[in-house]
């Protein structure tokens, strides 16, 4: 089965087309500036070839229409005919408490989701414009929803009630959702299956650390709390979030997080490197990022009665030694021994960075998010052929 996963944020498309039975991801790429000067398509195929094609691309659909057209182009191509994607995934952003896991998506279903625009009218209505693009261009072929939210459905009312009046929970829907529920889920199943250990019987907690960042506290198989809540901008510090809906979000989501506190970039390189070189403000925006992380970890130990293991993963989790060994200073108190030397230097590797002798494991996990979608796509429609 050959799925294509589409991740549609308001400007921009991420597709990936893998082959599920071998893993191969046969193309991939995105599309940026939809709908703004100098839009543009890079794409990049399982051998290596990369092109960058700019265009104008009005919009999601005519996005789409480009990212199609480049799969069945016979110099870059990867298929012959639409025929050939057997599903499709798409990331959606909120499911709210609408979908407790991933849907194949039908009139009901997508009303679902348009139901819960007014809970992410950021991102919602931009993962809608991918679902019904592919609803118009590729009408046979299925359509399956994964939502960031779903893995947190299991939080219990104590961890994702806010003390606000009660009518608000009820009336809006306000409470903790949490996000990057793909990505908890993967890495975290994924290290215990490294390590050979019952996933059900653990206590894990899960740093994302990218461009977004949350954590999550996993107790016997099942999201406990996450620091992301009614949005994706509580919990810890994050880079940057590419939207500006209005001028608090454009504050909150474009001038904050990392960026906001050093005044240098949204990029965590840049501004590891202006801390190195004395800049203050990086230096207390660097702070200010581990000092929460940790926060949250002694918090989600405590929550679970103990931690067995503690997984970094996103694109700071996976690449910034620096990082990870600050945010594991001083936890010994916890159980938690911290290897500096095998940490030193690792980047995006599947890895125990914590010593033998630890009663808490470290890892590093690399993501991956569009896997998981795929996926999960994948299960539904083949359960879907079993049942007709
Ligand atoms: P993600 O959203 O998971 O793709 O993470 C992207 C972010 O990871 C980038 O914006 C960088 O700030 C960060 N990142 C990538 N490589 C490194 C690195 N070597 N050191 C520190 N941060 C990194």
């Amino acid at each position: 089965m050959k799925i294509l996963v589409l991740n549609c944020g308001s400007s921009s498309i991420k597709y990936q087309f893998i082959d599920m039975k071998t893993g191969v991801v046969l193309t991939k790429g995105i599309v940026e500036k939809i709908g703004l000067k100098g839009s543009f398509i890079k794409n990049e195929r399982f051998d290596g070839d990369k092109v960058k094609l700019e265009g104008e691309i009005l919009d999601h659909q005519s996005g789409i229409e480009y990212i199609l057209g480049l799969m069945m182009s016979q110099k870059r191509g990867v298929i012959k005919s639409l025929e050939e994607i057997d599903a499709i995934g798409h990331r959606v952003v909120h499911g709210g408490e609408t979908f407790q896991g991933s849907c194949y998506l039908d009139d009901i279903t997508i009303k679902g989701i348009e139901d819960c625009a007014d809970l992410a009218p950021l991102h919602n209505p931009a993962n809608l414009k991918g679902i019904y693009a592919m609803k118009h261009l590729l009408p046979s072929a299925p359509q399956v929803g994964v939502f960031d939210t779903s893995y947190h459905q299991t939080m219990p009312d104590y961890s994702f009630m806010y003390a606000i009046p009660y009518s608000l929970y009820k009336k809006y829907g306000i409470r903790r959702y949490g996000f990057h529920g793909t990505s908890h889920s993967y890495v975290s199943k994924r290290a215990c299956e490294i390590l050979k250990v019952d996933y059900q019987s653990k206590k894990i907690i899960t740093c994302h650390l990218g461009n977004g960042a949350s954590i999550t506290a996993i107790k016997d198989g099942k999201s406990l709390d996450t620091s992301m809540g009614l949005t994706p901008v509580e919990g810890l510090i994050m880079e940057k979030e590419e939207i500006d809906y209005s001028s608090l979000n454009t504050l909150l989501n474009k001038h904050s997080g990392v960026l906001g506190i050093s005044g240098i970039s949204s990029d965590m390189r840049e501004v590891e490197t202006a801390a190195a070189e004395g800049d203050e403000r990086a230096i207390l925006s660097l702070k200010m990022y581990q000092y929460r992380v940790r926060k949250y970890i002694g918090a989600y130990a405590a929550a679970m009665g103990g931690v067995d293991l503690l997984i970094f993963t996103g694109g700071i989790g996976e690449n910034s030694p620096d990082d990870r060994e600050k945010i594991c200073e001083n936890m010994e108190f916890l159980g938690l021994e911290f290897d500096k030397k095998i940490n030193n230097g690792v980047r995006g590797k599947e890895l125990i960075i914590s010593k033998k002798e630890s009663r808490v494991t470290v890892m590093i996990v690399p993501t991956n998010e569009e896997w998981v979608i795929a996926s999960e796509t994948r299960d539904i429609v083949e359960q879907m052929k079993t049942v007709k």
